[in-house]
Parts: C-alpha cells; structure tokens; sequence
C-alpha cells in the first residue's frame, strides 16, 4: 500500500479565511480592488511595522514593480543572492537589465557580505555600480542585514529585500523584509501563509508605492477615458484571494510557533549524528523555519544526498535538494558571479550537499516521525 504523501510545505488554512472570502461574495466584491485587498494591505504594515503595503498577484510581481520603480532597464546591472529561487532574479530579465550574481557565507547561507564588498568595489571602479540589491532571506533566515545595509549606503545603491520565505521572521527585533528600499513577501501555495498566490510590496515610502499601485493597475492617468503615458501591469491582488491572505495574517504568529518546533524536533532527534549539520541561525535573529534545511558531509556519514531524496521518495515523502545557484543554471549561463573569496563557492558547497525536509505546519507528529525514522532508516541506525 502506497503510504500518504508528506508535502514539504502544503498549505495550512485557519478557517476564517472563508468568512472574508464569503463577505467578498456577499458584497459582489470580486475584482483586483476592494476592502479585503485594502485591509490586508493595513494589516500586513501593522504586523511588520512599516508605512505602506501593496498586494500583488505574486512575489515576482512585487520584484517586478520594484525594479521599475528604480528605473532598472536595458543596459543595467543588478546585483543578485545566487542561492534562491529562480522568481528572485527573472524579473532583472524582464527589465532587460543583467543580473550579477552574488555567493552566499556559511553563517546564514544567504549573501555573502565579502563577496558583495568586492563586486561593488569592482563595480565602482567600472564605473557600472548596479542599480539595486536583491538580498534574500532563504528558508527564513535573515542574510546579514547590519553589513549588507552598510555597503549599500556606502555605494549608494538601493536595496530590494526578497523577504518571500521570511515573513514572521525577524533581524534583532526587525521584521524580516523592512531592512531596503522595498521588501517582498509572496504568499504562494508553499509560502509560510497563502492566498493560493499572492505577492505584497512594502516601503516606508508612501510616494514610491503609490506609484506601484498605478503601475500594478495599466498605469491608468487620471481621465474620463483610457489615458496611459506609462507602461504599467495587470499586477493587483484580487479582493477574494486578499480575503485568504487576511485570514492567514491571524494565525502567522502561530504557524512560525508550529514550525520552529518541527525544526527543533528534528535537531533533537538528528543533530547529534556525525556528518549532518542544520542550518544555522544567526544570533539576535528568529528565523520562521519555513522549511528545516541541513547538510550532509557523505565521507562521514556514508550516504548523499541523492541516495537520502530516493529513500524519502520511496517513503512518499517530498524532500528537496537546496536552491541550485543561478549562476549555474543554463538560462544564465555567462553570467557574472562574485564566490564567498576566490576559488571558494559556499552556494556551491550547500547546493551539493544541502537537503530540505518537509516542515509544513499542518504536518502531524506521526509524520515527523515517519520522515526522522526513514532518516535513521537510510543510514541504518534504527535500533
Ligand atoms: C517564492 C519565492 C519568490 C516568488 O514568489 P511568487 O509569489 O511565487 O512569485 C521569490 N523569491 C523567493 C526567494 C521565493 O522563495
């Protein structure tokens, strides 16, 4: 018999999202505008603590509008994290802009600020600083922000935090997302809240994002007919979704709660075994856990990683591989990367090595343990 499927991060529902899609029925409201796009918007400032918020129909959308807001175009340079998602770095694309692709280090796994010091040095003495920074927080951990931060002040250059997989966490008291320019949330399906699909752009520039709400909308002038001078995009979030995403707002708290102890359930039960190292997380930070990653040294333990991914897909369990560095990937082939210091990859090192557990927090504590025992299981340590 094929045993149930363990999703690596499925969506986990409240209940009272139905209530805020239900009013949006009731009161006809089913369009990319409307009062449960407009509260989400103010309850998402109020959780995180900045100015103003924009819903969008994803993340990528968020990054999209943010490069545009900065102006980034054809002939421009954009300083990236390599190890993230795809989403971070296409929308440089879409701008015609060039993405230069920045390693990670070993305390967060996220951008590398010596790496990062050397690209804009090098920049600087081009002549080509980039036009923005998109610095990612992967699997919930903040990158460096106090030295991140510092050498983009130093250059004058902006900072687009892709806080995607951060929300609810936070850098020393600081909600994850609020340390650039613009922060981007994404509440895709495997997010740690959903609205199915869903994005949200913040700034404590009110102007700026008054701008993203036009551009999110055609860029329709103010007009009795259609009027446009811009170019802008079809990008809003739609008023039942926003209703998903209201509902989810109110459990965010406790769905970090719920993931951080599946992350110390499995440190408990793994972390003592030679070889496996968990993903670190940085003092003065909470990390939301959104999903347990950890590395796996094969001369110790004796076994890789491919070898651990058949195990759990035997097992019917969706276990993944950590993000592979986009410098790698074939669409960005020839693409500038600055490594950790010279010959040494860290991205590289953790893309080889890295593992992702599932960490959803409707997860059951009966399937934890049937991920921990078929764990122990590949490296034949069950007693
Ligand atoms: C999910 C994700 C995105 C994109 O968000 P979507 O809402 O899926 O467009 C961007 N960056 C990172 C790091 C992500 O994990």
């Amino acid at each position: 018999m094929i045993k149930k499927r363990i999703y690596l991060s499925a969506p986990h529902m409240s209940g009272n999202e139905i209530n805020y899609i239900n009013e949006a029925f009731e009161t006809n409201w089913i369009a990319p505008l409307g009062p449960n796009v407009d509260a989400f918007e103010k309850e998402i400032t109020n959780y995180v603590g900045v100015s103003e918020a924009v819903a969008v129909s994803s993340g990528t959308a968020a990054i999209h509008l943010a490069l545009s807001l900065l102006d980034v175009k054809k002939g421009d340079n954009v300083f990236c994290s390599t190890l993230t998602f795809i989403a971070s770095a296409n929308p440089i694309i879409y701008q015609g802009a060039e993405p230069v692709f920045i390693d990670s280090e070993r305390d967060t796994w996220n951008m590398s600020p010596q790496a990062l010091e050397r690209a804009l040095k090098n920049a600087a003495k081009k002549g080509k600083l980039p036009k923005a920074v998109i610095v990612v927080n992967l699997y919930g951990q903040s990158a460096k922000m106090d030295e991140i931060t510092s050498l983009c002040n130093q250059y004058n250059v902006p900072i687009i935090e892709d806080a995607a997989e951060s929300l609810g966490s936070t850098y020393k008291g600081k909600a994850s997302g609020t340390f650039g320019k613009f922060g981007v949330y994404s509440f895709n399906g495997n997010k740690i809240i959903t609205t199915s699909g869903g994005g949200m752009l913040i700034s404590d520039d009110t102007e700026v994002l008054n701008k993203a709400r036009f551009l999110a909308t055609q860029a329709k002038n103010p007009a009795p007919h259609y009027e446009h001078s811009e170019t802008g995009f079809n990008y809003r979030l739609s008023n039942v979704l926003a209703g998903i995403g209201r509902g989810q707002l109110e459990v965010l708290e406790e769905r970090v709660q719920t993931r951080r102890l599946i992350f110390e359930k499995y440190y408990q039960e793994l972390s003592h075994i030679p070889g496996f190292q968990f993903m670190p997380e940085l003092e003065n930070t909470r990390s939301n856990r959104w999903l347990t990653a950890l590395t796996v040294d094969e001369t110790i333990t004796g076994i890789s990683v491919t070898s651990l991914l058949e195990n759990f897909a035997a097992e019917n369990i969706e276990a993944r591989p950590v993000w592979k560095p986009l410098h790698l990937q074939p669409v960005f082939k020839g693409t500038q990367y600055y490594p950790h210091c010279e010959n040494n990859s860290i991205s590289e090192q953790l893309f080889t090595s890295g593992i992702c557990l599932p960490s959803g927090s409707n997860m059951t504590e009966v399937e934890q343990l049937r991920i921990i025992s078929c764990f122990k299981e590949s490296l034949k340590l069950m007693v």
